[in-house]
């Protein structure tokens, strides 16, 4: 592990001077606290030695040319909502929020696309496009939380990637400051890149560890048509499964699939006070947004995908035809994170498994089977069409938080080995952070991981821009 250098009054008054004492925390307990976590939970927390919050590019460039001169270790951050603890400073040092990069700079209508400061949030921009009839086609559930900054460093994907991709199909241009300080222009407003290796789309899901992101320019697409959302409600989680792939090659325009059992929903609804349709004798829900240009369309593409559901073995379809029934459905869904934290502190979210589609029934079993080895109460949810399965064990009553803290990651460990085997992965939108980092190496060839630290070194020699988080150290 590298030796890193310490914060000291000398350096504190280097960074005041550099930046501004207004956007410099430190010796603030209360304050600092705010950034010793991420929703990975407060167990994993890392207190840092300084915060700073630039303002602009420039402030960036010189916070990371005074800690490539005292080589200190740089967190770059965004709202914190991460579920890997990517966003962590693991080696103290300095957390570099970019909580203050907020603004939309422009929205282009001509070129379809936005350019945007990292730490906006990513509603505000979904809302701001909109009304220029334009969508914004990244939605992670943690919208209304997470920054634009954040989605990319994580390659955050969600609740339209069946139909949109994930946020990597999103970006099209980056502005980056290196670990040196120097910046980097990545792609624009063009379509089109076949002019060398593409490091545009190697900063994408770089979890901070390559360079700190300044400005994102990203597609814009048409506004869709009319959407509707339907509820099918399955007797067993096993029935449901093979709905999935018949949905979304059935020809119907499928926005999202969403997958959440019983048990989450139980929890769920309680939290957020409200019941959902069949509640009481579903095991689990079927959550299908499909699009359709006119009345016709979408009516025929509903009862197409409500006969295809009945027939798989859900024993009610509801068709959500309000805004406020589609409202109070999806208000379960994005809050199931939430609720699951409501019923158990601890309960860990950071599972994120991913397989191709055709075995999720088989990952599906096999997250009961690994439960029950390791006597953990698991919720199962996601965006099944995807193959992104989130498992949420809850902390057995008689562990304490720190051992469960271990445990669970053993837990997760064992289940990304049985995942892989079945040609998965350990993450499919969460990312590595420090947290799946030992699952990763086990998964990785030494030729692939030798790449990784080839490509680190290159970006970052001195190794300062997150260490520890999503490849080995030194
Ligand atoms: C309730 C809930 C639901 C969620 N649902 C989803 C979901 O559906 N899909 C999904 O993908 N994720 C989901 N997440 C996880 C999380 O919201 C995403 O990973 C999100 O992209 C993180 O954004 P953030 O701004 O909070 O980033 P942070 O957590 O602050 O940081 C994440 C990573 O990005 C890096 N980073 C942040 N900003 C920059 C920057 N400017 N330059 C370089 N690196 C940077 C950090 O160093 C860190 O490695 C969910 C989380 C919660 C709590």
């Amino acid at each position: 592990m590298s030796e890193y250098g310490k914060i000291t009054p000398a350096i504190v008054a280097e960074l005041r001077l550099a930046i501004g004492d207004r956007n410099v925390i430190y010796e603030d307990k209360d304050a600092l606290d705010n950034y010793a976590c991420d929703m990975a939970g407060k167990i994993f927390r890392h207190d840092p030695e300084i915060v700073v919050r630039p303002e602009n590019r420039d402030q960036v460039s010189a916070v990371m040319r005074i800690a490539s001169k005292y080589k200190i270790p740089v967190t770059p951050r965004g709202a914190g909502s991460g579920l890997a603890g990517a966003a962590i400073p693991i080696h103290g040092g300095i957390v570099l929020s970019i909580e203050k990069m907020n603004k939309i700079l422009e929205i282009d209508p001509v070129n379809r696309v936005a350019v945007v400061e990292p730490g906006v949030v990513t509603n505000d921009l979904c809302k701001a496009v909109v009304e220029k009839g334009f969508l914004y086609a990244g939605y992670p559930m943690s919208t209304e939380t997470s920054y634009i900054g954040g989605n990319v460093g994580t390659n955050a994907g969600g609740g339209k990637v069946i139909r949109y991709g994930s946020t990597r199909r999103h970006v099209m241009g980056l502005e980056v400051v290196l670990p040196s300080g120097a910046v980097m222009e990545l792609g624009g407003k063009f379509r089109k890149d076949t002019w060398g290796y593409s490091i545009l789309q190697l900063m994408i899901g770089s979890e901070g560890t390559l360079g700190v992101i300044t400005k994102v320019i990203v597609n814009l697409e048409p506004l869709p048509g009319k959407t509707v959302n339907l509820l099918a409600a399955y007797p067993t989680l096993e029935s449901l499964v093979s709905t999935v792939a018949l949905v979304v090659k059935s020809g119907v325009k499928v926005i999202s699939c969403e997958l959440m059992d019983r048990f989450s929903v139980d929890v769920t609804t309680k939290y957020v006070g409200t019941t959902l349709p069949f509640q009481d004798k579903t095991e689990a829900y079927l959550l299908i947004q499909i699009e359709g240009e006119g009345d016709d369309e979408l009516e025929n593409a509903y009862e197409k995908v409500g006969a295809l559901c009945l027939e798989q073995g859900a024993f009610e379809v509801f068709v959500a035809e309000s805004r406020i029934d589609s409202a109070m459905i999806w208000n379960v869904r994005q809050n199931l994170a939430e609720g699951m934290r409501s019923f158990d502190p601890y309960c860990s979210l950071s599972g994120d498994l991913v397989a191709p589609l055709s075995v999720v029934p088989e990952l599906i079993r096999t997250i009961a089977r690994v439960s029950e080895k390791w006597n953990v109460r698991t919720a199962v949810l996601g965006h099944i069409a995807d193959g992104n399965i989130h498992p949420i064990p809850i902390k057995p009553d008689d562990m304490t938080p720190e051992r469960w803290g271990v445990y669970s990651e053993e837990y997760f460990e064992d289940l990304i080995k049985e995942a892989v085997k079945l040609g998965g992965l350990g993450s499919g939108e969460h990312g590595v952070g420090f947290l799946k980092l030992p699952a990763l190496l086990h998964t990785k060839t030494p030729e692939e991981t030798a790449i990784h630290r080839a490509i680190k070194l290159a970006f970052d020699p001195l190794e300062i821009l997150n260490p520890g988080k999503l490849i080995q150290e030194k």
